[in-house]
């Protein structure tokens, strides 16, 4: 079998929009494919990055084959913007849009989740008791965040008044993240930092908010005001070890203080206190402000569907695909795209668009009669923000090499306002193209 591994050297996640035109040039190029005729029953389970995405391609690439797509939401989100707004340089309707929106026309929309899945008899039952029966199933519901994990914590805590941010919950609650963080930039004291232990999307976006709120404070006149502290869940500050290397140097160059193994266990918002597990047993920290990102897992109905690995990530259930393929191990009639996958990095929207080929081509091959050979390397990337105005472009694989899109153009581990401009502008008009099943 021939192998074509997805290599981002096609320029990234960021290299359609940061090549302007090229990127309708290249979506002409998908929807050129040759249509394959079929009558199959395809599923996709959720409309976010990755559901929306490859409901366009399937559309483009298939003739005659029933597409249901299900999500219980009605907005779609544009989760990294969800920084831009919690830094107070968007609102949050910049990160909302209408989920219909974005699907292809001929495809049946069901506005509700899914409740049931049952592999073995090729069936979901939905959170409105109807049942769906598929040929073929493509899982992208994301994951779902435990806010229930962190003690004493509630969401309608969120807010300037008690100096509580959790930018990951949705754009209002991002908005309202702002609020807090302007209010302990402008007054000063002790800001918390951190991420879960478990797997996360996005592992950048807590050193993001991190840094932009020590640039805001400095550019306030403030800085001399307000303690960082950055609590790591491992040994690192990334999981990339060069990439920990210079985010750690910022830190140190920045006076923020990071700690090591310090995970969020709990908050007590009348002491304002925050509790850690740590390898010598629980520490406490007083907070003015404290941002708060729980543990991530997959929805519970993916847990209970048994589709999730037996014995990786037991905790979390994300489910067990292939990889290369993005297959599934035992059900092959089963993909995976986006951040519900089981695979060693990848939970970032910039990854969803190097699954999105790879899922296709088997997909559709497999319908023609033919054998895919798209391979997914573990693409992953995230622009870190380091200021407002300044990020490095970081993008890696499986094997942790750097793999940058515009070598020799754009170092990735230099604080630059080109990669700011791809985070800021470009990125969106990426996404946006990605959605529409041209990039
Ligand atoms: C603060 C933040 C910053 C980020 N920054 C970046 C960044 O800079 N760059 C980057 O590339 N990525 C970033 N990301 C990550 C990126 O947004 C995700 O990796 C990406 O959205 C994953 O796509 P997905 O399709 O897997 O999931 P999502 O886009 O989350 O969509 C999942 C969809 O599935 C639906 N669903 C859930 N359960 C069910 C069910 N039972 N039945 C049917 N539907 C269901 C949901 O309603 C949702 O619409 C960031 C994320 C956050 C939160």
């Amino acid at each position: 079998m021939i192998l074509d591994t997805v290599t981002p050297n096609r320029r990234g996640f960021l290299g359609l929009a940061g090549a302007g035109g090229a990127a309708l040039a290249l979506g002409a190029g998908a929807a050129q494919a040759q249509k394959v005729r079929t009558s199959a029953r395809i599923l996709i389970l959720g409309a976010g990055a990755g559901g929306a995405a490859i409901a366009n391609r399937l559309a483009d690439r298939l003739d005659g084959a029933e597409i249901t797509v299900l999500d219980g939401k009605q907005e779609h989100w544009y989760q990294p913007g969800f920084t831009l707004v919690a830094a107070g340089l968007r609102p949050a309707s910049y990160a909302t849009s209408s989920i219909t929106g974005w699907l292809p026309r001929g495809i049946t929309f069901v506005n509700e989740y899914a409740a049931e899945l049952d592999p073995e008899a090729n069936r979901v039952i939905t959170t409105g008791g109807q049942r769906i029966d598929y040929d073929y199933l493509i899982v992208s519901t994301g994951l779902t965040l435990d806010w229930d994990a962190v003690e004493g914590f509630d969401l309608s805590m969120v807010g300037p008044e008690t100096g509580i941010s959790a930018h990951y919950a949705s754009p209002e609650l991002a908005e309202k993240s702002w609020h807090a963080l302007d209010k302990f930039t402008d007054e000063g004291g002790v800001g918390l930092f951190g991420r879960p232990a478990t797997e996360m999307k996005c592992a950048g976006a807590p050193v993001k908010i991190c840094f932009l709120g020590e640039d805001i404070a400095t550019t306030k006149g403030n800085r001399s005001k307000c303690d960082f502290i950055y609590n790591a869940q491992a040994q690192n500050l990334f999981g990339v070890p060069v990439i920990h290397h210079r985010v750690r140097q910022i830190m140190d160059e920045r006076d923020i203080t990071y700690r090591y193994q310090h995970v969020l266990k709990g908050i007590d918002l009348g002491a304002k206190t925050a509790t850690y597990t740590t390898p010598e047993g629980e520490v406490s920290d007083n907070w003015d402000f404290i941002n708060v990102i729980p543990p991530q897992r997959a929805p519970q109905v993916i847990r209970d569907s048994g589709l999730a690995w037996a014995d990786r990530w037991v905790d979390q259930g994300w489910i067990e695909v292939d990889m290369q393929t993005l297959r599934h191990a035992r059900y092959s009639n089963v993909f995976g795209i986006g951040d519900i996958n089981g695979v060693p990095k990848g939970k970032t929207a910039a990854s969803v668009k190097f699954h999105l080929p790879v899922v296709e081509d088997h997909l559709v091959s497999e319908i023609a009669g033919r054998e895919g050979t798209r391979m997914y390397d573990g693409y992953t990337s995230c622009p870190l923000i380091t200021r407002v105005g300044r990020a490095m472009l970081v993008e890696f694989d499986y094997q942790d090499n750097l793999t940058p899109s515009f070598p020799g153009l754009i170092a990735p581990l230099e604080e630059l306002w080109i990669s700011w401009l791809m985070k800021e502008v470009a990125l969106k008009a990426t996404y946006n193209a990605m959605l529409r099943g041209r990039a």
